[in-house]
């Protein structure tokens, strides 16, 4: 429906409320009607494409043995501190146990949702503020499109941490986000059956960041910044004697100075951090009965709180199959513990009780977004006993680095926390507020 202008950066949008009405041209990503804004695609380059490309270049690499830094774990948080670190000028390993992506550990499943009106706690909203600028930073580096501002509809009992954390957080840090009356909820989100005592709130710049793709592009990116990354190399060992750490692989044995542990749900396996819960949760994809009113630019992302059940329910519009591939329609999940896990014998197959648990909590809410499931998978939670993350260096050790206990809610921050971990490695200090991620919390 979009049409983007390129030579000046321009958008013809039109709105499906508003029949056969061509909105103006308006700068890519500042439109805002009234309370909802509405993105469009410039250049979504496919996975397929982006992963044949890293492909190529993994395949012509040198076989040094001794880096300045290792990161361990190319997933997330990984393949952006390769980035970040690698654009210091600076010789790095990353080093993989699986492909790049894939989807055994915790960012498998086409989007994750942005925001910045951080319910969880304010804190978080000074990481966002960079992780924004720096996912935008990435996109004009690759010319190709991560973040999709879709705007976030929240819903839910007034008194839940979910509304007024995001309250407190817009009003604290001055965030776009405005409370919807029910005729407004109704007129501009038609799709959605919003209990009239619930309130309704919109977070006009959020939306949704792409993760297979952004991981491809950032390893894409370490490696133009001379990079070495190995795929199918699982890393056994590490050990630091007399000041050189030592990484040991079923392939080959390293050095370095620094090392990074961005292990995710293999991180207890790995390190003396044993205080992480790892959860295999569900995520699902729908055919909606009238697929047009989800589509992305007609739909929001969205989440509410029914308080007869733990957690969140989330969503996504249905992303176009010409440049998302497959699984096709609305996604939607449920964000609260699942069951304990061990990520290397985690069961990958969704029941169909567990597909029906989540669709009829979804139906309540958004009564025509499912008439058939298309697909459904598994990824991996990896908490902390808070449910904060642990960015800090490890056991005082100040040439390793460890990042992770992302309890869900990591991925948006991942631009953000490879420039953190670079810093970390190269000047031993950040210049973001992470006093509040240290591990000695938990002492
Ligand atoms: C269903 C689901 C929905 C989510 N939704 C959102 C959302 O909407 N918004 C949001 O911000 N976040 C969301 N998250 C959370 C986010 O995706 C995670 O916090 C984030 O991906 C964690 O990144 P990571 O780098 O720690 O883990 P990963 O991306 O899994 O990376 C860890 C990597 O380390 C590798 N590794 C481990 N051990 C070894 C070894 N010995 N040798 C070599 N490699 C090794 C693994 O193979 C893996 O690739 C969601 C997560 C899930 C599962």
């Amino acid at each position: 429906m979009n049409a983007f202008n390129h030579s000046t950066n321009l958008y013809l949008l039109h709105l499906n409320n508003q029949e056969n009405i061509f909105i103006y041209y308006m700068k890519r990503r500042e439109f805002i009607g009234n309370t909802f804004a509405i993105g469009g695609l410039t250049s979504v380059i496919p996975i397929s494409q982006l992963y044949s490309n890293v492909q190529k270049k993994l395949s012509i690499q040198n076989k040094k043995t001794n880096y300045d830094v290792i990161v361990i774990g190319v997933g997330s948080m990984g393949s952006s501190a390769c980035y970040h670190i690698a654009k210091q000028g600076l010789s790095v390993l990353g080093l993989e146990q699986f492909d790049i992506p894939h989807e055994m550990g915790s960012h498998t499943g086409q989007s994750r949702i942005i925001r910045k009106a951080y319910f969880e706690h304010p804190n978080y909203v000074p990481l966002l503020e960079r992780a924004y600028q720096n996912w935008r930073s990435l996109e004009q580096e690759i010319s190709n499109q991560i973040y999709f501002k879709t705007g976030l509809l929240y819903f839910g009992p007034s008194k839940h941490l979910l509304i007024k954390g995001t309250q407190k957080s817009a009003i604290k840090y001055g965030i776009k986000v405005n409370e919807l009356n029910r005729k407004e909820q109704l007129d501009k989100f038609p799709q959605f059956k919003v209990p009239e005592n619930y309130t309704n709130l919109i977070e006009v710049d959020a939306g949704f960041v792409t993760p297979e793709r952004a991981i491809l592009s950032y390893t894409e990116q370490a490696l133009k910044y001379k990079a070495v990354i190995h795929t199918k190399e699982k890393t056994l060992e590490w050990s630091k004697k007399g000041g050189i750490i030592q990484v040991k692989t079923n392939k080959q044995i390293y050095k370095c100075k620094k090392l990074v542990l961005t292990t995710g749900a293999w991180t207890s396996k790995f390190s003396d951090v044993k205080n992480l819960d790892v959860t295999r949760q569900i995520l699902a994809w729908a055919k909606p009965k009238k697929p047009d009113m989800f589509e992305l630019n007609n739909f929001p992302c969205w989440t509410f709180a029914d308080p007869s059940v733990n957690g969140i329910y989330y969503g996504f519009p249905s992303l176009p199959r010409s440049s998302f591939e497959e699984p096709s329609g609305i996604k939607f999940a449920h964000h609260t513990k699942g069951k304990l896990t061990d990520p290397d014998i985690v069961n990958k197959n969704v029941s169909k009780e567990e597909e029906n648990t989540l669709v009829e909590a979804i139906k309540k809410f958004i009564p025509k977004g499912i008439e058939t499931i298309t697909s459904s998978k598994t990824c991996l939670y990896t908490y902390s006993p808070d449910e904060d993350f642990i960015i800090d260096f490890y056991n005082n050790n100040d040439d390793i680095l460890i990042a992770s206990g992302f309890s869900g809610h990591g991925f948006k921050f991942a631009s953000v926390i490879g420039e953190i971990l670079s810093e970390l490695a190269i000047n031993g200090k950040s210049i973001h507020p992470i006093n509040f991620l240290k591990s000695n919390r938990f002492n």
